[in-house]
């Protein structure tokens, strides 16, 4: 297997380099990130400058790893269209430090990433973790890896996209794996003023809302100790029935539980 692993954070970031470790238990997997932080620029692409790509050491062995001057969907465009010639069988954007719920899916660079692929045909997830560091980093890049051993094992999941996002648990706290939808009302928008002497400035602050009634959302998963996975773009004609995301879900939360019986065994 051919794992494709960009993010929007950059390439310098920890948490990417974490989920590149794990996958290379299952994969072989290139890597393509943009050479600086890019979180919040959407699908921003460049098109009205040229693009410069390099080749760099990668800190792990066996890493193809390309670095861009340019964004989250640069990076994969170039990935896929151009740079990689070998079969990729699918594309993992993350682990974003900081969580991608509800309406922040039309503005992360992360999921603008996975979304990029799966336009191109591929199968892709976006995988999002709090901000802060903690367990849930090492939880993010086991389900990660979890999920693209089962997402590649099922052609009826070929060219879907997910969107995954972790609780602020680590691996043997978490609650199980829900199939969410995103929430509609994730975030609080609002602007704040100020003077710096010259002349005036703006913040656009947001806030995630702070709780979330309707158990069916990612918001609500999240802040109830589940992993959140949400099928995004279901509006194809071929879409998977929601049968067999519900059993992937249920599938990995056993998969999860076993794996973190083990891990509390050993200690
Ligand atoms: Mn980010």
């Amino acid at each position: 297997m051919r794992i494709l692993v960009t993010n929007d954070d950059g390439i310098l970031s920890e948490a990417l380099w974490l989920l590149v470790k794990e996958l290379k238990h299952i994969a072989e997997v290139i890597v393509i990130a943009p050479d600086r932080e890019q979180s919040a620029i959407g699908t921003a692409v460049t098109l009205r400058q040229t693009l410069r790509v390099q080749k760099v050491r990668s800190p792990l062995p066996e890493v193809e790893t390309y670095s861009v001057e340019g964004t989250p969907s640069d990076a994969v465009i170039l990935a896929l269209g151009k740079l990689i010639k070998s079969k990729i069988d699918l594309v993992i954007a993350g682990i974003n430090q900081g969580l991608n719920l509800g309406e922040d899916v039309h503005i992360s660079g992360t999921v603008a990433a996975a979304l990029q692929s799966f336009l191109r045909g591929f199968s892709a997830l976006a995988i999002s973790a709090p901000h802060e560091n903690g367990e849930w980093l090492d939880a993010a890049a086991k389900v990660a890896t979890l999920l693209a051993t089962k997402v590649t094992a099922d052609s009826r999941l070929n060219n879907t996209l997910f969107n995954v996002n972790m609780p602020e648990l680590p691996l043997e706290k978490i609650n199980g794996v829900k199939l969410t939808r995103l929430a509609s009302e994730s975030h609080i928008n609002t602007v704040e003023e100020g003077d710096d002497g010259r002349r005036k400035y703006y913040w656009l602050v947001r806030q995630r809302a702070v709780t979330a009634t309707n158990d069916s959302t990612d918001v609500w998963a999240v802040e109830n100790g589940y992993i959140s996975i949400t099928p995004l773009h279901l509006d194809r004609p071929k879409r998977p029935p929601v049968l067999l995301f519900n059993r992937l879900c249920a599938d990995l939360s056993l998969e999860l539980k076993s794996l973190s019986n083990i891990n509390q065994a050993r200690r």
